[in-house]
Order: structure tokens, then C-alpha cells, then sequence
């Protein structure tokens, strides 16, 4: 049987662990579906900035071994909603967890100061690093570099200034460009007193079975470069959805009151390829390089005409939570605040939405400018939002602290609730296509467009037209089929090209045996429902779960929504869960 093992590292004392959780992989594959399991095993009442409170880091059997596995899978308790907290990301991270030798890596503890973990292979070294106290996300990643020289290919994860502030809207980036962006462990990160972790080794694994691997790598790598969906991943990136999505009024803007931008043209992926793009970058072990990266240039001062040059990188819900949804329409504009989220190491929706909300709660006069010290909040206003950007960071008054703690916490305090958009406190991103959009934000396990795909549920309702039962149901199979990619950990983005047949040999080809199509759809419920447990354990309840009032009045791409359909979803999507709950009981 292969072997899987597993880190454990204690901040407090900066002890480490090593053990053999291979029967673990055996019964759970691996991914969200371990890292959910260890979850599981933490006291329901931790505080997510406890000490106690874990960080795992979990990587499938598909990584490294096959094209565009290249993600790492996060899970924590959220400091943002107290509930499943739980980010993907690429980069190099999994290939680095790999080559030390892990699949998993978990952290408790927290250092008696700042410091950083330097993990090469077998080895665990804990070092303070005051001096990078406040240093941003950006330049974090440049020292370490130069400072923790490798033999390896390394991978740096960090927090910014905002996750030293224990903001619960704070990502850790990971290598260049890449976010475990949502749900606040940059917050966690530090409440631990850890800056950064550095990973890198030069473990490989033995093919035992070389004919089938290479027969099947080549089939899955086929795909990959052949298929026309990776190209335009490739070539415009995800922004090619800016502009047709503002014609078929799924594009949030202004706060989510309209869903098409008469400024889209500005922000869209083809602009953004004709004035800035400089560079296409690529997750370790992927054939297709949908990072775009734009080229900014900062001045120094405005007495002369020194500049610092800098990559900003910009995806669909970048520009969708910087641009339509502040109404800004000027690319370059963008580009600049999302500098600025960079280097303070925001979640780039979180933010982006929460200053949405604030120009709404300015606007109904649940703010004034006596809590914005002045500032007149408007829509489209982009060197105000860089000033408020510059007082958050400054701590400059209660009010600006608060609005790094998100919509939800602000709309509560401040009144204007109506006006986050947020499901489960998570800021939704980018598409205000219909019910299913938002059915999913609510019903995702992180809360995450991702988890079930409800923007794409109802683009297909454009084309071919259902009933919401039917869009329910499609939802909820996603939702469940997805625990499977998550697991092996594959890049959603190739998540038609890993079809179960493929699965199934590319796992055989690595000397995983025993698993059938059954088998995968077993776990995919067994996990979904794990997570269920987890959430309703710590106090989810599908009765609590609902529509921001702003959205009533939102003409998506698939007219309005009412309060009584998504009661009436939520009732669907929540006795089908139970359903499977009733199955995995007597199977
Ligand atoms: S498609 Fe993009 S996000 Fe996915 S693995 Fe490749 S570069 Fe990374």
C-alpha cells in the first residue's frame, strides 16, 4: 500500500510529529475529504483564534503525480463566521508538501512571537521574524526567498499586515499570485504568531506500474492541452467573462443593485490584455496558465519621477469585486487598489464587497463622516476607496478597524445588513445570474460559488429552461460530485476532464486499487454530509440562512428573486441532504 504521512508541528514549543496516516488515505482518498475527518476530531467550542484551534494542509494522490492536480486544500475553524472555514489554493504549495514528503501538515500552537516555520523535508524549524513585523505580503515572499535558500523547489505562504492584525477577512498568498483567500486564515495565521511557512523536499515516489502511468498521463495530459475550454483559460484568463456576463445581467454591480455595467468594456479581459497584461503564469505541474498578471507602476513621491514597478495579478472576481461592484470602470484604477489589497493581504471579495456595502450604508445614512473621518463614500469614487484602503491599514478610528472585519460584522454594528451581501458571513463573489447563484453561496459548504456552481446552474437555464427543482437537484449533485476533484486535489477548472472513468484508472495506475464508481460516490456523500456535521454542530441551521434584502430588487439573468423560492430551495436542498444522511446511516 502506498504511503501517506502526516506532520504535526506545535507552535508552542516548536515540537514535531511525524505518523503514518496512510489508512486514512486508504478509506478517504485524500484532500478535503482527510483534512474534513482530522477537523472533525477538534472540540466543537474552540475559538478560532485558540491556540488549539488547527491549520491543516492537506494534498491528494493526484498531486504532483498528474496535469493541473496542483491544489492544497485548507481547513480551520473561520474566525469570520466561527464555523467550516475552508480555502483552496495553487502555486507551488502541493508540490512542496509533496517533496518534504507530506500530505498533510498540521499546525496548533502559538509562537511566543512572530515568527515563521521552515520546513525541509523531514525537518521543522520554527525562527522568529520580528523584523518582518508589518512587512507586506508582497515583500514578505521576497525576503524569505533570499533568506531560507533551498536545494528545492520551495513554496512561501505569508500573511500581510492585515492577518498580523488578526482581521478575520485576511488570506494567507501563497507563492506568486496565489490566495487561500477566503475566510479569514490570514486571521488565524495570526493569532498564531506566524508570519509565513516555507516548504520545500526532494521526496519522490516509486512507479511501480510505469506502462499504466505513462499510458494514462499521457490520455489526461491530451485533454488538457487540447481542450478549448483551457484555452481560453489560457488566453484572456477568467476575465473573458467580464463583459458577457454584464449582457445577460449576471455581473454584480454597484453593490449588487443591477447586474449589467455600462462600464464594462473598461474592465474587461480584453482591455486588461491590451494595456496591462505582462505575464501568464502557471500553478506547479499545470499545462494551461490562467494567472494573468498585469505590469503597475507606483511613484515614489510626486517631486520626481523615480517609479517602482510591480505584477498585479487580476482574475473575474477581482475585477468584479474592485470594478463593476464599485462602479469603477477604469482598468488601470483597478489594478491599483488591488495593489493595495496585495500588499495588506485582504481577501481581494471580502474587502472589495465589504467597501460596496460601506458606500450603501453611506448612501442610507447608516454611516456619516464623522465615522469616516471626513471621507464622502461614493460609487465609482477610486481615490477615496485608496484613502480608505490607507486608513484601514492605519487603524485610524473604531470604524475603519471594524470594516476589516467584514459586511456582516459592520452591517450589524452600523445597521444597513440589508446591504452586505454576504451568505453565512462569507462576501459572495462575482455573479448575480439567478436563485441558484445565491442558493449556492448559501448552501455551499464554504459558502463559496465554488461549491456547487450555482452561476453555472443558471446559465444553463438561459439555454435550456427548468424547473427549480430540477436546478436544485443539479445543484446539490455538484455540490456532492465535487468532494471527489477536492479530494484527489484537482484544479476545478479541469473538473469535466477527470471524468469518473478517468479517475478510476488514474488512480489504479498509481497502485490505488479498490475503488469503483460507487466507491467515489459513497465518499462524495459520506464527506459532503461530514461537513454538514461539522457546520451544524458548531451552530449552522438551514433555518437561519437568508437572502440579503438588496437582492429582492436585483434583476439577475434570470429576473428576480423571490424570499418564498429560496425559502422553498433551501427546504429542497436541505431534505436531500438528509436523505443521503438516511443512506450513509444503514450502508
Ligand atoms: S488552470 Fe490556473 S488555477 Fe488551475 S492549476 Fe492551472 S494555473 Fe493554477
Amino acid at each position: 500500500m502506498r504511503q501517506f504521512k502526516m506532520l504535526d508541528f506545535n507552535l508552542n514549543n516548536g515540537e514535531s510529529r511525524i505518523s503514518d496516516i496512510s489508512s486514512l488515505y486508504h478509506e478517504f482518498l485524500g484532500g478535503t475529504a482527510v483534512a474534513t475527518k482530522l477537523l472533525l476530531e477538534t472540540p466543537e467550542s474552540l475559538d478560532p483564534y485558540s491556540p488549539d484551534s488547527p491549520v491543516i494542509f492537506a494534498i491528494g494522490p493526484f498531486n504532483v503525480a498528474y496535469p493541473i492536480a496542483t491544489k492544497t486544500i485548507a481547513v480551520f475553524k473561520s474566525p469570520l463566521n466561527g464555523n467550516l472555514g475552508e480555502s483552496h489554493a495553487g502555486g507551488r504549495l502541493a508540490m512542496a508538501m509533496y517533496g518534504a514528503g507530506f500530505h498533510v501538515i498540521r499546525i496548533v500552537g502559538r509562537a511566543p512571537e512572530l515568527s515563521y516555520l521552515v520546513i525541509e523535508g523531514e525537518k521543522a524549524i520554527l525562527k522568529t521574524s520580528n523584523s518582518l513585523l508589518g512587512v507586506s505580503a508582497l515583500a514578505t515572499e521576497r525576503i524569505l526567498r533570499e533568506r531560507e535558500d533551498s536545494d528545492y523547489k520551495r513554496s512561501i505562504i505569508r500573511i500581510g499586515p492585515a492577518g498580523e492584525r488578526l482581521s478575520p477577512i485576511a488570506g494567507v498568498t501563497v507563492d506568486s499570485s496565489r490566495h487561500f483567500g477566503r475566510l479569514g486564515l490570514g486571521g488565524v495565521f495570526g493569532s498564531k504568531n506566524l508570519k509565513a511557512i516555507a516548504v520545500s523536499g526532494g521526496s519522490y515516489w516509486k512507479i511501480e506500474n510505469k506502462a499504466a502511468y505513462n499510458s494514462f498521463y499521457k490520455k489526461i495530459y491530451d485533454a488538457v492541452v487540447n481542450s478549448p475550454v483551457m484555452k481560453k483559460y489560457h488566453d484572456l484568463g477568467t476575465p473573458v467573462n467580464v463583459v458577457p456576463l454584464s449582457r445577460i445581467n449576471g455581473l454584480p454591480t454597484r453593490n449588487f443593485s443591477q447586474g449589467s455595467f455600462e462600464g464594462a468594456s473598461g474592465i474587461s479581459g480584453e482591455t486588461f490584455a491590451e494595456k496591462h497584461l505582462s505575464q501568464q503564469m502557471a500553478c506547479a505541474h499545470c499545462q494551461v496558465g490562467c494567472i494573468h498578471a498585469a505590469t503597475l507602476r507606483e511613484r515614489y513621491s510626486s517631486d520626481d519621477h523615480h517609479y517602482k514597478t510591480f505584477k498585479v495579478s487580476y482574475d473575474h472576481e477581482l475585477i468584479y469585486s474592485w470594478g463593476s461592484n464599485l462602479s469603477i470602470q477604469n482598468s488601470e484604477s483597478v489594478l491599483k487598489l488591488l495593489l493595495m489589497v496585495e500588499k495588506e493581504g485582504w481577501d481581494a471579495i471580502s474587502m472589495g464587497v465589504t467597501l460596496a456595502w460601506a458606500v450603501d450604508a453611506f448612501n442610507h445614512g447608516f454611516i456619516t463622516e464623522k465615522h469616516t473621518d471626513g471621507l464622502v463614500f461614493s460609487f465609482g469614487d477610486s481615490s477615496t476607496f485608496e484613502k480608505i484602503l490607507r486608513k484601514i491599514s492605519e487603524g485610524k478610528n473604531e470604524f475603519y478597524r471594524d470594516l476589516e472585519k467584514g459586511s456582516a460584522f459592520c452591517g450589524k454594528k452600523y445597521g444597513g445588513l440589508d446591504y452586505s451581501i454576504s451568505f453565512g458571513e462569507n462576501e459572495a463573489a462575482g455573479y448575480s445570474t439567478g436563485l441558484h447563484a445565491f442558493l449556492g453561496y448559501a448552501t455551499g459548504v464554504r459558502n463559496s460559488h465554488l461549491d456547487g456552481a450555482g452561476y453555472s446552474v443558471d446559465q444553463e437555464n438561459l439555454r435550456k429552461p427548468q424547473t427549480d427543482e430540477e436546478l436544485t437537484a443539479a445543484l446539490y449533485r455538484e455540490a456532492l460530485w465535487r468532494m471527489i476533484p477536492n479530494s484527489l486535489v484537482i484544479c476545478l477548472f479541469a473538473r469535466n476532464l477527470y471524468t469518473k472513468e478517468f479517475i478510476l484508472e488514474g488512480l489504479e495506475a498509481l497502485g490505488i486499487s479498490g475503488w469503483t464508481e460507487e466507491k467515489l460516490d459513497f465518499l462524495a456523500r459520506r464527506v459532503h454530509s461530514m461537513k454538514f456535521d461539522y457546520k451544524e454542530s458548531r451552530g449552522f441551521k438551514f433555518e437561519n440562512l437568508n437572502l440579503p434584502k438588496r437582492l429582492l430588487n436585483t434583476v439577475t439573468s434570470n429576473g428576480r428573486v423571490t424570499v418564498e423560492r429560496f425559502t422553498c430551495e433551501i427546504a429542497r436542498f436541505q431534505k436531500m441532504l438528509n436523505e443521503d444522511r438516511k443512506l450513509l446511516s444503514v450502508q
